[in-house]
């Protein structure tokens, strides 16, 4: 029976501030049973994390947190457990990190039109990750003095209508959905309070997400308000859809969005764990 649960993590592979071997450090220390590192576009980090939980207590599960397409909204879907090898997944993540390397390579070059040294920090960000994303020009940015920190960034220079803003065009959540699929993973609706969607849109957004084989949505992570919560657990059992749990985790620096911030599964949702066939509920 697993109680202690992390399904949504981050390392240095895309935005996260830790190395994997250090993300399993801290799952250790905090007694997590059952993780999943799920960075953006990559799989690169779970070979080492998944060696260093061995023999630990620590469970580990592959995963992955695709960014895609649905209508205007940029929509993100957690891949479980897929197969690592996987070729079409992985000449997927092989295009999407291309389109990143050049989406941050575009925005280095509006940054520099305003004066910063953005090919200089674009350069800096393609050497940090294998999916670079906006947030490690934000650190950059904080790093340089030039912003007080990385909401700061988004706020001047990143976020949509200001000055370093490339609008990314993502794949379809259904092209996302039967990646994993046929992966041999299953596919989790992540934070679906985080869109600023209103009810009937995100209604519709998990009807398109079952149908296109998705298999569970994310009913409790770190910055989800009580309300979220209950409304992302009645999405599940409208949708038939399992639960899954996280903290969304990015650097220890948060104390907020601890490794680990286990919370309970509300009653009457399944558990992702359960269709995993890990045998095992959330509880
Ligand atoms: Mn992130
Ligand atoms: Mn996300
Ligand atoms: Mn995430």
């Amino acid at each position: 029976m697993f109680t202690r649960i992390d399904l949504h993590t981050h390392s240095r592979h895309s935005d996260g501030a830790l190395t994997p071997a250090e993300l399993c450090g801290l799952a250790v220390a905090r007694q997590v049973q059952l993780l999943a590192l799920t960075d953006h576009d990559t799989l690169a980090g779970c070979e080492e994390a998944e060696r260093c939980c061995r023999g630990t207590g620590v469970r580990f599960l592959a995963g992955v947190e695709l960014s895609t397409q649905w209508r205007e909204t940029e929509v993100h879907v957690i891949g479980l457990r897929p197969e690592p090898l996987n070729a079409a997944l992985g000449q997927h993540l092989s295009a999407v990190q291309e389109l990143r390397r050049e989406r941050i390579r575009q925005i280095g070059a509006r940054l520099d039109r305003k004066g910063l040294d953005g090919a200089g920090m674009a350069e800096a960000a393609l050497h940090q990750a294998d999916a670079p994303t906006r947030t490690h020009l934000a650190r950059l940015l904080v790093a340089g003095g030039l912003v007080k920190d990385p909401q700061q960034a988004f706020d001047q220079w990143l976020g949509r209508g200001r000055p370093g803003f490339v609008p990314a065009r993502w794949p379809s959540i259904e092209l996302a959905v039967g990646l994993i699929n046929a992966a041999g993973g299953l596919a989790v609706l992540a934070h679906p309070h985080r869109y600023r969607l209103s009810n009937g849109a995100l209604r519709e957004l998990c009807g398109a997400f079952k149908t296109a084989g998705g298999a569970g949505i994310e009913v409790s992570v770190a910055g989800m308000s009580p309300d979220e919560a209950t409304r992302a657990a009645t999405l599940a059992r409208r949708f038939d859809l399992a639960g899954s749990v996280g903290s969304d985790f990015h650097e220890p620096g948060l104390p907020w969005r601890p490794v680990g911030r286990f919370a309970k599964l509300p009653d009457a949702v399944v558990s992702i764990t359960e269709r995993l066939g890990l045998d095992a509920a959330i509880s």
